[in-house]
């Protein structure tokens, strides 16, 4: 299927590393400007070299999407110089994670600002450029241990759970706007949060999925492009899961 991106304007929170990069760079061989968001300038610039090298269309934007001022200051940039953002791929995240008894109030913070909050005043300052072009695309990066739980991760499944409720709260209130709103939940997948994971835990994890790996930050990047694509139109307030079958 031919996908229908070309010259619409995507931001990628954590579009650095991992995850964000690889949807960062198949949104612009789609031919999509691509606004790379990270915390650090030289993960992000790195990925905007690499899509302007290559012959697509990018730049790079570095601030802490957990601070409400620098997403509005940064926001207020971006539109004046693109006019509107057509694609927000909310994806940044961390772990902090700790069982229930030992987790600090930094820990649970600092997941929920950065995992949760970022979502909200990003597409705070952006939803109202999309719904006045009458399209957009919202991809919220949620996990399976936002949908099944997961010992350890109170303050991350906790902020996944929230990206949910508010995937579909948003799908409802911008409907009308022809602006559609999806979460997707990865699984185990190969990125450096992954590779601070034990060995043995990894090895169990991996046990424990049907498709027996765990999945490549391009699987994710696969399904986001068609989400952010014409073609999935009818497509809105749905949690789609990419985990090899570890959670049906
Ligand atoms: P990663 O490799 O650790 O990359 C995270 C990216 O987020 C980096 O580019 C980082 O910026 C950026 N970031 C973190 N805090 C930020 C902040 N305050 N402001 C701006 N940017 C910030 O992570 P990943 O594995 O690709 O995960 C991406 C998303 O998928 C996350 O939301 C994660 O929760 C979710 N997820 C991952 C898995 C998995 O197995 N990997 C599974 C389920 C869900 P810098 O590069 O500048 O440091």
């Amino acid at each position: 299927m031919e996908l229908t991106l070309k010259d619409k304007v995507a931001l990628v929170s954590g579009a650095g590393r991992g995850i964000g990069r690889a949807i960062a760079l198949e949104l612009a061989k789609e031919g999509c400007k691509v606004v790379c968001v990270s915390k650090n300038i030289y993960s992000c610039g790195k990925v905007a070299e690499e899509i302007n090298a290559s012959g697509g269309t990018a730049e790079a934007v570095a601030f802490d999407v957990s601070s409400p001022a620098e997403c509005k200051a940064n926001c207020a940039e971006i539109l004046k110089k693109y006019d509107t953002v057509d694609i927000l791929i909310n994806n940044a995240g961390i772990t902090r994670d700790n069982l229930l008894m030992r987790m600090s109030d930094e820990e649970w913070d600092a997941v929920i600002a950065t995992n949760l909050s970022s979502a909200f005043y990003l597409c705070r300052n952006l939803v109202r450029a999309m719904m006045g072009k009458r399209w957009g695309r919202i991809i919220n990066i949620a996990s399976v241990s936002g949908q099944a739980g997961n010992a350890g991760q109170a303050n991350y499944s906790a902020a996944k759970a929230g990206m949910i409720g508010f995937t579909k709260t948003l799908a409802r209130e911008l409907a009308g706007r022809n602006i559609t709103v999806n979460a997707v939940a990865p699984g185990f997948i190969e990125t450096d949060m992954t590779a601070a994971l034990p060995e043995a835990i990894m090895e169990a994890a991996k046990a424990n999925i049907p498709l027996k790996r765990a999945g490549k930050p391009e699987d994710i990047a696969n399904v986001c492009t068609y989400l952010a694509s014409e073609e999935s139109n009818y497509v809105t307030g749905q949690v789609i899961a990419v985990n090899g079958g570890l959670y049906m």
